[in-house]
């Protein structure tokens, strides 16, 4: 999944190596951050990054210039470069954005898919099912979690709409720190993988409203599943959050 870091986009190769290697670093921060390896309100010392990527200060510096603009670090005049962390509300905001253009991507999967890329979604429910089984064996819930986005990914490339593609993708990595809390909680990976069943077969029938509905809520959170994973993300990340 992960290729980005082979090859530079087109702009930073125009730019000389400088503007290259910051945009190397950028992308592997990026990677980092979505990934939980730095959680919100992490500091990022830009020291200790030119040290870990063989670089001066100065590519470095532009890499967090590059990721403030895109909202996920804050720059702050005594602390230096911070990861963000979303509030309540605009968390929520997000979560409830993602559901409806999941539920879109499904309504549109139903009515496009070819036998193709059908026969591979069922392929990546079997995956996510022995997944399912391993976490509750080991309570890792991190193998989960990839089989989880590879078949989310597979069904908004069947949408065949490249677009909300791409949209999706980018806020579900904008948000993967948190959704990896929604799987930790009890329960939650057989009950997300008894929904992929469904959401399955609403899409295998070409039930495009039934698609829709199931993975829009597939994808929320709400109810008590709500309060639950409030109550985790606060645990987490405390202050940061509320
Ligand atoms: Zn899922």
């Amino acid at each position: 999944m992960h290729t980005r870091m082979k090859s530079p986009p087109p702009s930073a190769q125009r730019n000389g190596p400088q503007q290259s290697a910051a945009e190397g670093i950028r992308q592997a921060l990026e990677d980092e951050i979505a990934g939980g390896r730095f959680a919100p309100g992490a500091r990022l010392e830009e020291v200790e990054l030119a040290g870990r990527f063989g670089v001066s200060r100065t590519p470095v510096r532009e890499a967090l210039r590059m990721l403030s603009a895109s909202g996920l670090i804050e720059l702050k005049q005594r602390k230096g470069a911070v990861v963000a962390a979303l509030s309540t509300d605009r968390l929520i905001e997000l979560f409830e954005a993602m559901s409806e253009m999941e539920g879109v991507c499904g309504r549109l999967a139903a009515r496009r898919i070819s036998d193709v890329e059908l026969a591979a979604l069922h392929d990546q429910h079997q995956v996510c099912g022995i997944a399912a089984r391993a976490a509750a064996d080991s309570n890792d819930a991190d193998s989960y979690y990839e089989a989880n986005a590879v078949f989310h990914a597979l069904i908004c490339k069947a949408s065949h709409n490249g677009y909300l593609a791409t949209e999706v993708s980018q806020l579900r990595r904008r948000l993967q720190p948190y959704r990896r809390l929604q799987l930790r909680m009890k329960g939650r990976i057989a009950e997300s993988y008894g929904e992929h069943q469904a959401i399955v077969a609403a899409i295998a029938a070409s039930d495009a409203d039934r698609a829709a509905e199931l993975l829009r809520e597939h994808v929320s959170v709400q109810g008590h599943r709500f309060a639950d994973w409030l109550a985790s993300v606060n645990a987490v990340y405390g202050a940061a959050a509320a």
